[in-house]
């Protein structure tokens, strides 16, 4: 036979080690693993000689805004998939705000249908959850939805559409809500940051004249977090309701997450990478560029958030993938920074940002593959055809180049949104994704992207 791909003298990750091999894929799947040299003579496609690179399980990104159906003028399917292949991922999972939202099973069905056609990488999405579509939990569930995601307010002024059965808008909404959870097998995630406060001390900030770049994050403090995940953790004990928190920022929140953890309360914490690597002093200097929800913490929040990340507190990393379009940042410099919307397309450039931090000490490469591939794997019951390298899995896989230094530039991104990405922009990094591959088909190489996959992608239904 001849096979699809072999990766020859493969440094690859299993089980928080790593092994020389060559790889062997057939049908988009690992047909076997031999030694190195082994699969010299044997007859494929395409041979990668991986000798000095690392070959890591896809990435998996928890958690990403793609924006269709209903705002495809930030980004689409294609585009946002693109830039995913551009960063080793090779997996998205979707979030359930858009117009309409996956709160019912029909409008899923259409989603994963847009997704389909235009995807270049596999895909999984959570559903909308909210108290007006207990009822949907089920069947959505049903239909494959890795999780769900709720917010916990009610739907923005104008934006009701796109928030239709994805809010709760008060505690008691949110009680009756986690009852109806509980009776399901389904993880329910929270946006949590205290809505009424930020409200009330935006009012306030705008009465005393604030118009600087700060005006963002003393508007969203983190005890504005802290008390939301709280009063969650106390509703998913006293209903059992298996529940998570999206973009965890604050050392404090992570501290009851890991002491309900310890006293039995099922809850899982998601952090991204920019709260790990940007803080206050990037809001002061790019201001609207480096505005998102909840905000860039302190230096010292953004430190403290490494302990609960080494020490498994925290499960998984992801992007938080939001793009916009220019005016939708421009209007924040030229009225304030609270004009400007929230969120920056950050899925090609989480990889080799956390890579730099594995070249600084701070992390291990076995802990990055976890918290960004693996744990997020095992959680959304994509283990173990995803998130992880051994025979019988999807052949997905990140392959980098540890010691490879270059700069991030907005002009070798995809995102449809990448020109507001000043953020990340002449960032110096240490270790490049240098081959992406999805079920066996190589997406990108060495930062080029083969835009003529468009609809290779496939949907990845939750096993349960
Ligand atoms: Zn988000």
């Amino acid at each position: 036979m001849t096979y699809q791909l072999i990766i020859s003298n493969a440094n690859y990750y299993l089980a928080d080690h790593f092994f020389t091999g060559d790889i062997l894929v057939a049908d988009g799947r690992i047909a076997g693993i031999v030694s190195p040299g082994a699969a010299k003579d044997l007859p494929a496609e395409r041979v990668i000689d991986a000798t000095g690179l690392t070959v890591l399980p896809g990435i998996i990104d928890s958690h990403v805004h793609f924006r269709e159906p209903g705002r495809t003028d930030r980004e689409d399917f294609f585009t946002g998939s693109c830039a995913a292949a551009a960063g080793g991922v090779t997996t998205f999972c979707e979030m359930p705000n858009a117009f309409p939202p996956p709160n019912c099973p029909q409008n899923l069905r259409d989603r994963i249908a847009m997704a389909d056609e235009k995807a270049i990488v596999d895909f999984a999405f959570l559903g909308a959850a909210g108290f007006g579509n207990i009822p949907q939990f089920q069947p959505l569930l049903d239909m494959g939805v890795v999780a769900f995601k709720t917010f916990l307010d009610s739907p923005p002024k104008g934006r009701e559409a796109e928030f239709e059965g994805l809010t709760v808008a008060d505690d008691s909404e949110l009680y009756l809500m986690l009852e109806a959870a509980a009776k399901t097998d389904g993880r329910f995630f929270f946006h949590c940051e205290n809505s009424p406060l930020i409200k009330g001390l935006e009012k306030h900030l705008h009465q005393l004249g604030q118009e600087a770049n700060s005006f963002h994050y003393l508007s969203r403090p983190a005890v504005a977090e802290v008390q939301s995940v709280e009063t969650l953790l106390r509703f998913a004990r006293a209903t059992g309701a298996k529940v998570g928190i999206v973009h965890i920022t604050v050392p404090e929140s992570c501290r009851l997450v890991r002491q309900a953890k310890a006293e039995g309360v099922d809850v899982v914490a998601e952090t991204c990478f920019q709260y790990l690597n940007y803080h206050h002093g990037h809001i002061d200097q790019y201001g609207p560029y480096a505005k998102c929800n909840p905000p860039l913490r302190s230096r010292e929040d953004m430190e403290g958030l490494w302990e609960y990340l080494l020490d498994g507190t925290i499960t998984m990393i992801g992007s938080d993938h939001a793009p916009l379009t220019m005016e939708e940042k421009t209007i924040g410099e030229q009225e304030g920074i609270w004009k400007a919307f929230s969120g920056f397309p950050g899925v090609e450039v989480m990889l080799p940002v956390m890579l730099t931090q594995v070249n600084a000490g701070r992390l291990t490469l076995p802990q990055l593959v976890r918290l960004m591939s693996e744990n997020t794997a095992r959680l959304y019951g994509m283990f173990s055809r995803k998130g992880i390298i051994q025979p019988g899995a999807d052949a997905d896989f990140a392959i980098v180049d540890m010691q490879r230094e270059y700069t991030l530039s907005i002009d070798k991104m995809y995102s449809k949104s990448k020109a507001i990405n000043k953020l990340f922009d002449g960032q110096k990094v240490k270790g490049k994704p240098v081959y992406t591959i999805v079920r066996g088909r190589t997406l990108m190489e060495d930062g080029v992207v083969d835009t003529s996959s468009r609809g290779y992608g496939c949907f990845v239904a939750a096993q349960r």
